[in-house]
């Protein structure tokens, strides 16, 4: 069956993308490293990792920008407190900056007069906002755009995909049932789209009890380590339920989180992966 015949895609013909067809990557500009952050479903600290990741790099130094390409649910800028609006130039836009790191941002939410309404729009006018995330914005030279993917595995995270030179893709999971499916279609997905699985991150792994610090496996135990081993690419990290950052991320703060030891581990497992020879279509 031809590539076509099994798609699903609802854009197909209409301005969208389709997985089938082969494009030919666009120019990298001044940006070395494009690493997308997804996950099979919402809710499992994407958009929270995609930000410790870029944090993570930012403290070692490098230019980083985020891509906030989860347009229905976007929430990048308030998590890292970006305030600055957007600056329109012949050249393109010029996007704000996180007030602590640098981070660049470019969100729906920075287009919008009210960021509290939500975006209700057909797949193709999401996948020409996402092009225009990257053809119209003048990110500058960047070692490290990451780009914060809408959950599963519909139109959007496609266009992404499909639109952008992208290094690899990590994913991001939580140990609540369904991991390995998820995982597993994920994985697919990439496969299909010939783009690099550069790692695991599981997110909300354990508790860790405020009286004695012992680790609690909230959701009983694990099953990250199985899955890396069964689909062949490295886990990259373990977050804990963590009420200090979900108070960080509420107030835009998230810069300020600690952890420095977790996420410089975090970014050497990130580089390590990236230098070595990341999975593609291993499951
Ligand atoms: P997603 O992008 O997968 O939908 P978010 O990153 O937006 O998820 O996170 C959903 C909510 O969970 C947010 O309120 C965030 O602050 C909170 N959260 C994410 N990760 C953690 C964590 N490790 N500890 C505590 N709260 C978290």
């Amino acid at each position: 069956m031809s590539d076509c015949q099994s798609c699903s895609s609802s854009s197909c013909g209409e301005g969208g993308t389709c997985p089938g067809q082969a494009k030919a990557a666009p120019d990298r500009r001044d940006v070395r490293r494009f690493v997308a952050v997804g996950s099979g479903k919402g809710g499992v600290g994407k958009s929270t990792t995609t930000a410790l990741l870029a944090i993570a790099m930012a403290r070692r130094g490098l230019r980083v920008g985020i891509l906030d390409a989860d347009v229905t649910g976007p929430s990048i800028p308030k998590l890292l407190g970006v305030r600055d609006p957007l600056v329109n130039t012949t050249g393109g836009m010029i996007p704000p900056a996180s007030p602590k790191l640098d981070i660049r941002v470019m969100s729906v939410n920075l287009l919008l007069d009210d960021p509290s309404k939500p975006v209700v729009w057909r797949g193709p006018l999401i996948a020409n906002l996402l092009k225009q995330f990257w053809d119209e914005v003048e990110w500058g030279p960047l070692d490290y755009l990451f780009i914060d993917l809408p959950p599963g595995t519909a139109d959007a995270p496609l266009t992404v995909m499909q639109s952008l030179p992208l290094d690899g893709m990590v994913l991001v999971t939580s140990p609540q049932g369904l991991a390995e499916l998820i995982v597993e279609k994920a994985c697919h997905m990439a496969r299909m789209l010939e783009v690099p699985l550069l790692g695991v991150v599981e997110n909300m792994s354990f508790v860790r009890c405020p009286g004695c610090g012992q680790e609690l496996d909230l959701f009983g135990p694990s099953h990250v380590e199985k899955l890396t081993k069964r689909f062949g690419m490295p886990l990259l990290g373990r977050f804990p339920v963590d009420p200090t950052l979900a108070l960080l991320c509420d107030s835009g703060r998230v810069e300020d989180y600690g952890e420095a030891e977790r996420l410089e581990d975090l970014a050497s497992a990130l580089e390590a992966s990236l230098a070595g020879s990341p999975v593609k279509g291993a499951c």
